[in-house]
């Protein structure tokens, strides 16, 4: 269910609003001063703003909204009695998505509200559509990248660790080979399943870095706690047993895992983190497959 908030001076207008808005969940605001108290503990999905207002007028109030990162995404609707050509332009153009005059007319009102949120509904969509990958319908590789720079950024200004881990599905091709394409998409999603089912925390994220290949974010996680997680994902995908190959030497679907904790540094960048797990995924796959290999900064390796 949607939220609005409306912000006018005038109890009366609030009033009708959320008589003709009850299909919504109804926020409301007096002045722009109560207005920003009640954005800096909820965030609605559209504003109703007022123009005309004692201390600061809707116009300042969607300026201080628009520079904050926090409200500028919340798309404003001025409603009003100011109806000249002017104050709409302004209105518009610091960034209002619509702008409403009196007479207020019921129907209109809430025929343009519901278009505004239908628009907004979809480029939710659309924004979700574009970091989930279609598959496996986990987060994809531009996800992860976003989410990467964000928790080492994190660690780094609160000094935790950070934990990485890489994975990719063994001998694939000859999975695809035995059972067929389609086959090998299923089984992609069944472990992209089994391993989400084995990330128990929030903060444990998982996503597709590209064909059969995984990868674990894991903030505040060090080697000991990390090394825990990525023996649980083999095992897990393991037992899952999708198994290909031919009647007499039936194999079951494995994954090879490297791991690499550090607390970051200023100085370093979140690529190091990929790079450190990758060569352990190397290692991994060099050494037989279907394991774990963990390395950390060298001053952690008691960790
Ligand atoms: P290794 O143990 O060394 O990782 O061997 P591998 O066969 O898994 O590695 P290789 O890189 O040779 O082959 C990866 C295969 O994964 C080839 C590719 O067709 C397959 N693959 C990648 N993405 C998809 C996908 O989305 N669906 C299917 N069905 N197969 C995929
Ligand atoms: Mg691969
Ligand atoms: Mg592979």
């Amino acid at each position: 269910m949607f939220t609005i908030l409306a912000i006018d001076d005038q109890e009366f207008n609030l009033a009708f609003m959320k008589e003709i808005l009850s299909d919504y969940i109804f926020l409301k605001a007096k002045s722009g001063k109560e207005a920003l108290h009640v954005l800096s503990e909820s965030k609605p999905d559209l504003i109703l703003l007022d123009v005309l207002m004692p201390d600061m007028d809707g116009y300042d109030l969607i300026r201080i909204l628009k520079a904050d990162n926090s409200t500028r995404d919340i798309p404003v609707i001025f409603i009003t009695g100011c109806d000249s050509e002017a104050e709409e332009e302004k209105g518009l153009t610091l960034g209002a998505v619509d702008y409403i005059t009196k007479p207020f007319r019921p129907s209109i009102i809430q025929a343009r509200v519901k278009n505004t949120l239908k628009l907004i509904h979809q480029q939710r969509l659309l924004e979700k559509m574009a970091r989930i990958d279609g598959l496996t319908e986990i987060p994809n590789r531009r996800y992860f990248q976003e989410k990467l720079d964000y928790e080492f950024h994190s660690a780094v200004q609160n000094n935790h660790f950070l934990s990485l881990i890489m994975i990719d599905v063994d001998k694939f091709k000859k999975f695809n080979d035995y059972c067929g394409h389609a086959k090998g998409d299923e089984a992609l999603a069944i472990i992209a399943k089994t391993m989400q089912s084995c990330l128990s925390q929030p903060h444990e994220f998982l996503a597709r870095y590209g064909g059969e290949e995984f990868v674990v974010l894991l903030p505040q996680t060090n080697k000991t706690e990390g090394l825990h997680i990525a023996e649980c994902l083999r095992v897990q995908v393991y037992n899952t047993q999708l198994t290909y190959g031919p009647l007499d030497a039936k194999a079951f679907l494995t994954v090879s895992l490297g791991g690499y904790s550090l607390l970051p540094k200023k100085d370093q960048q979140p690529h190091f983190l990929l790079e450190k797990a990758d060569a352990c995924l190397y290692q991994a796959k060099n050494t037989g497959r279907n394991r774990v290999i963990w390395d950390s900064q060298p001053s952690l390796k008691q960790v």
